[in-house]
């Protein structure tokens, strides 16, 4: 497994810093969002230190697919099937990626605008 030291998700994954974890299995970890965007705001993230989606490599296909079906199973436990929810991956600056470590935001309960700011 690798991981990077001053990685901040890293940490959360390594229980070293603590973060209210809605789910853990041997690949992924997710937990609640330090500053919620949405009554729903989970983050997604590989056990795996992955710098962002374009690290990722055929060997990830089965752990991106899982991480999509975890978000849906999230969402629904939620109550947000019906209603609709968001996901959403930055990369890069430009994406607006703040923390370098691969994460899908998973965002419930409210209305959501189209085209994204
Ligand atoms: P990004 O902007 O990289 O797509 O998203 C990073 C997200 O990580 C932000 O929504 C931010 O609130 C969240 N975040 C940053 N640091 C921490 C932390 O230490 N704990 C938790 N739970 N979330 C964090
Ligand atoms: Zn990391």
């Amino acid at each position: 497994m690798s991981t990077i030291s001053d990685c901040v998700f890293c940490k959360i994954v390594a229980s070293q810093i603590p973060a209210s974890i809605v789910h853990r299995d041997e690949q992924l970890v997710a937990f609640e969002d330090i500053s919620p965007q949405a009554p729903m705001h989970v983050l997604i993230v590989p056990v795996e230190h992955v710098a962002s989606t374009n690290a990722l490599s055929d060997e990830h296909d089965a752990l991106i697919g899982r991480a999509m079906r975890l978000a849906a199973t999230l969402a629904r436990q939620r109550g947000y099937s019906e209603s609709g929810y968001r996901i959403v991956v930055n990369t890069g600056s430009d994406g607006g990626q703040t923390v370098n470590h691969l994460h899908i935001h998973v965002l419930g309960g409210r209305q959501f605008s189209w085209p994204p700011g």
